[in-house]
């Protein structure tokens, strides 16, 4: 490492990883450490990488359709000319199958409101589109142990479903953000992996810097907690878990690998579904694969877990035939294997879905946490939004008195970042689940 940096960030994962990007592009010398070997070992390297523009709140939509634009233009995005690897954007539209109207006028209005391109199709498009789809409704999603959860539906779909073109999926996660630290790393970023922060040092109400579990102290101006799932960790490490009114804690989830069915090819053409109807979505893989996961449905037991190092990481049979015979619902010949092959990752879960881009209570201590299983597509804009807020502080501006008011990159919107404030009241308008 060379000199003292002005800033630490906490973590390597997307949100880290941008921050840095963000934070060396206005001029600060940053340090990114991480405990694990790599960027992107974390909820990062696990992510399905959905890009979506539909969330429940204006500014959710805002953020997502901002970076649309950083992953349609990766490599201009971050600078990098001749890289031999950089991660893909398949922009392969985006299908929701859901026919509560309540959420999905709230979503037109949004999407209206930001001028974000979106279709409405009928059962008969999608039928078209997707052959192999049963047109049965199952909703609301049933438990395994329910005697309702294999039987045949005789209830049809019908009605409008949203299909935004703007969407699809990014193929490698782990190397997004490997092209992240690249592009920090020739504006002057640093990283340092396999090193544990166990310590925030202070002085006088303020952070002074990290001790690492080797020993080390690294002194610098400022600190981001970006630690994903280890977020409250570290929040408690640096004395402020309590202080914030939103907390944040980390929810176990398991997404599985399955064969497509045989007469239909699941290559990167096909479309994204998230199938309310039967709690699951699902995306093409390589492979001719399907990589599905669970949509929250609220039958579904949350696993919150108190050890984000120590928790089950295998795949467990009750949660996998509970997606997959979901998913058999809407593909009937979707092949069962005999094994079962998956993820199994953290979400970082914040009261109300939604993340927290913020100042802390601890002069110095930033905080990019709570990203709630669907902040991956927002990395970009997260970096920038944190950059701006980080700069402000520094600069004597009270964010929490007087919230930054971000002129987004991308698209023609001014956000109010204190929007995403840790002491905002719970925000009624999220799902409350991974789709924000
Ligand atoms: C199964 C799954 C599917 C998902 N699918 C999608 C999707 O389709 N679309 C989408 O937008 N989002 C999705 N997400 C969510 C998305 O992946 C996360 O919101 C995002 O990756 C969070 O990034 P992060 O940088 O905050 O956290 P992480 O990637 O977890 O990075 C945090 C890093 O901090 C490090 N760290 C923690 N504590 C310490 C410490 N004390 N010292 C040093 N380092 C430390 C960790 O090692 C880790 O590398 C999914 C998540 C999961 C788990």
């Amino acid at each position: 490492m060379s000199a003292k940096p002005d800033g630490i960030i906490i973590g390597t994962g997307i949100i880290g990883a941008s921050i840095a990007y963000e934070l060396c592009k206005k001029g600060f010398k940053t340090l990114n450490i991480d405990k694990q070997p790599a960027a992107g070992y974390g909820s990062t390297g696990d992510s399905c990488a959905i890009i979506r523009t539909n969330y429940s709140t204006l500014e959710g939509t805002a953020l997502a359709y901002d970076s649309y634009f950083d992953w349609i233009n990766w490599a201009d995005y971050l600078n990098l000319k001749n890289v031999k690897w950089l991660s893909r954007f398949r922009e392969v539209g985006f299908l929701v199958i859901d026919q509560r109207k309540a959420l999905t006028s709230k979503v037109k209005q949004n999407h209206d409101e930001l001028k974000i391109p979106y279709e409405i199709w009928d059962w008969q498009k999608i039928a078209t589109t997707l052959p192999h789809f049963s047109d049965r409704s199952y909703y609301p999603p049933k438990r395994l142990d329910d005697p309702e959860f294999l039987r045949l539906s005789d209830t049809v779909l019908n009605g409008d479903f949203f299909f935004f073109p703007r969407g699809g999926y990014v193929d490698d996660p782990q190397l997004t953000v490997r092209n992240i630290q690249e592009a920090t790393e020739l504006i002057g970023g640093e990283f340092i992996f396999s090193s544990k922060v166990i310590k925030i040092l202070q002085n006088d109400s303020k952070v002074t810097g990290v001790m690492l579990q080797d020993g080390r102290i690294i002194e610098a101006g400022f600190i981001v907690n970006a630690a994903g799932p280890h977020s409250f960790l570290v929040n408690r490490m640096a004395g402020i878990e309590k202080s914030s009114n939103i907390k944040t804690k980390a929810l176990r989830r398991e997404v599985h690998f399955l064969p497509s069915p045989e007469e239909f090819t699941y290559d990167e053409t096909v479309c994204v579904v998230s199938d309310v109807d039967t709690g699951i979505y699902h995306r093409p893989e390589s492979g001719n694969q399907i990589l599905a996961g669970s949509l929250d449905p609220e039958c579904d037991e949350r696993v919150w877990i108190e050890n984000p190092d120590r928790y089950n990481r295998n795949n467990t049979n009750e949660i996998w035939k509970t997606q997959v015979y979901r998913l058999a619902n809407r593909i009937p010949n979707l092949p069962i294997p005999n094994h079962v092959r998956g993820i199994v990752g953290l979400y970082d879960v914040s009261d109300d879905w939604l993340p927290i881009y913020d100042r802390s209570d601890l002069e110095g201590f930033y905080l990019a946490i709570g990203t709630s299983g669907n902040q991956f597509k927002n990395g970009p804009v997260a970096g920038r939004i944190m950059a701006q807020i980080i700069s402000a502080c520094e600069n004597g501006i009270d964010h929490d008195q007087t919230p930054v008011q971000s002129k987004l990159q991308n698209i023609d919107v001014i956000l109010n970042t204190g929007s995403f404030s840790r002491n905002r009241d719970i925000n009624r308008e999220s799902t409350f689940s991974v789709q924000g």
